[in-house]
């Protein structure tokens, strides 16, 4: 049994109406709390977010949604489905690859498909090399998921189970480029497995090999785009809450915490103020922090992941070259990873995430129209150009990227544009975001599970984190799982069934 707040928890004040926010917002109604969520936008989202420009509708935050059971889980909290709410497409493929020779790779999430699409591409040693990486992938995530991702911990002692004896088994502990290497000798093939790497904030050189859960998600699990794009999650996820009794007050930024010894007491934003029996803050780790009045010392400085640059494009046509996802990779690659996150140079040769949501949701531009967003990691502030040189540096790079991608195979695309927006670190800087990276503290090795900050916070009985910063981390299934963990802190449950001793987990690769 983990630990749970003290005393009194009738009516939760839940900060920020992100996707942690609203999850726990539909986990703790689920669980007969009272709940008010208060956010400083004037809607639902966060990082998830909306912008509508000149008639097209933009994401500005994630665009891959791997694990729709996650989301799933809250609003069954209340009694209701994601699928009744939100219309999710399966993309095929979930990605398509890109690489610097020429070559291109369609990464499928049919073990069959996939296994053909390699054979294509590699040759049979590889495509039997990948049906053995799937298997490990499969086994790595039913060791994980349960016990060290959906699952609070008091002190990393928690983690001293059989569980972690069977995730050391399965390598999870060695390094993830030499783990995937092991299944794969095909240099372009081992990137589409471990690129993933990055969402942790880690190369793939030094990530715990444990993260290659990210890899099941997209690449075995399956990626998904909500029709009317990704913000229709938090949309109907705050619809969700607020029938289920929420009150939403959007437009109210939390200034202070009131307090009466180790309790808040109320929650005060610019406009008013709301007592509670307890609190939610999901904010950066940083603002969480400042409200509490405490930043808990630890024995290294928390490191932030790489950011990114966002380059969002409404265009009057399309490359055929393009699914839905395409990831077109630069020659380089450890040079790549050594300028995001060691020299802070900006990606000298770059790999790019090329998203086409039309490509599925036609609705999403005006008629004939085509939408594309462009992310281009970089290092974030702490270690790259400050927030104030992004001022100069952005209409450069923009220009760079196009001309980077037009040499790419996009002939044509500056002239073809007719709405845009940048997206640089100094946005995401301007919003609090720590380092200027929308992507939190990076998940090395002192930095995850256990390691990572925690949700509870010594000093304050009645306040639990939940958002990038805090476990189990960065990305949509990640928070969704925070704002579940978090409410479990409050609600104490649920409780969860006994998994049975799993034996086909322990062969090792
Ligand atoms: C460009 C980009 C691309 C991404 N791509 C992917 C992807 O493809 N797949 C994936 O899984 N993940 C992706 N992610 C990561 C994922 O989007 C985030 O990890 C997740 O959305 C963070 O949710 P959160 O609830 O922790 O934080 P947030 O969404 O930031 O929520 C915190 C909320 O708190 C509010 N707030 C802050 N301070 C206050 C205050 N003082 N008072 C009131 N409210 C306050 C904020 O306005 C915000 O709404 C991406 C993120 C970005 C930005």
């Amino acid at each position: 049994m983990t630990r749970t707040v003290a005393g009194r928890t009738d009516h939760v004040v839940v900060v920020g109406a992100g996707l942690a926010g609203l999850s726990a917002a539909l986990h703790l109604l689920g669980a007969g709390r009272r709940v008010t969520v208060v956010e400083r936008e004037g809607g639902p989202g966060g990082r998830a977010g909306r912008r509508d420009l000149d008639g097209y509708r933009i994401d500005t935050g994630p665009t891959v949604l791997t694990m729709p059971d996650l989301a799933d889980e809250a609003f069954a909290a209340v009694g209701g489905s994601l699928r009744e709410r939100v219309e999710l497409v399966p993309l095929h493929p979930a990605y398509r690859a890109r690489f610097a020779d020429g070559s291109s790779l369609d990464v499928h999430t049919g073990a069959e498909a996939m296994a053909t699409e390699v054979e294509r591409f590699a040759g049979p040693r590889e495509a039997a090399g990948y049906l053995r990486l799937r298997d490990w992938l499969e086994r790595l995530h039913r060791a994980q998921m349960r016990r060290f991702i959906d699952a609070n911990f008091d002190s990393p002692l928690g983690l001293l189970t059989a569980d972690l004896a069977r995730l050391a088994a399965l390598g999870g502990f060695g390094r993830l480029d030499a783990r995937v290497g092991r299944f794969l000798r095909d240099e372009r093939l081992r990137r589409v497995f471990t690129f993933q790497a990055l969402y942790a904030g880690v190369p793939p050189a030094r990530a715990l090999a444990a993260y290659a859960v990210i890899a099941y998600m997209d690449t075995v699990a399956g990626v998904y785009f909500p029709r009317g794009g990704m913000h229709a999650l938090p949309r109907a996820m705050a619809d969700a809450a607020a029938e289920a009794g929420a009150e939403l007050r959007y437009g109210h930024e939390v200034t202070r915490l009131e307090r009466s010894g180790d309790r808040i007491t109320a929650v005060v934003t610019d406009r008013d103020r709301v007592p509670c029996d307890a609190v939610v803050l999901t904010p950066d780790l940083p603002v969480a922090y400042r409200l509490l009045g405490r930043t808990p010392r630890r024995p290294v400085r928390l490191r932030h992941s790489p950011s990114a640059v966002v380059l969002h494009l409404g265009t009057d046509r399309t490359w055929p070259q393009l699914a839905h996802h395409t990831l077109s990779f630069g020659a380089a690659w450890h040079t790549t990873f050594d300028e995001l996150t060691r020299t802070g140079r900006l990606m000298s040769d770059p790999s790019l995430l090329i998203t086409r949501p039309t490509a599925t949701d036609p609705g999403l531009a005006p008629p004939g129209r085509h939408l594309h967003y462009v992310l281009a990691p970089c290092p974030n502030t702490d270690i790259g150009p400050g927030a104030a040189a992004w001022t100069d540096l952005a209409p450069g790079y923009r220009d760079g990227l196009l001309r980077e991608l037009e040499r790419r195979g996009l002939a044509g695309l500056g002239s073809a544009i007719e709405a845009e927006c940048l997206v640089t670190p100094a946005a995401w800087y301007a919003q609090g975001l720590a380092a200027g990276t929308p992507f939190a503290t990076a998940h090395t090795f002192a930095q995850t599970g256990p390691f990572r900050p925690r949700n509870l916070v010594r000093g304050t009985e009645n306040a639990v984190l939940a958002g990038c910063g805090t476990t189990p981390g960065v990305g949509v299934p990640t928070v969704l799982l925070s704002g579940k963990l978090a409410a479990a802190r409050i609600t104490g449950g649920p409780r969860r069934p006994r998994v049975p001793h799993d034996t086909t987990q322990e062969a090792s690769a």
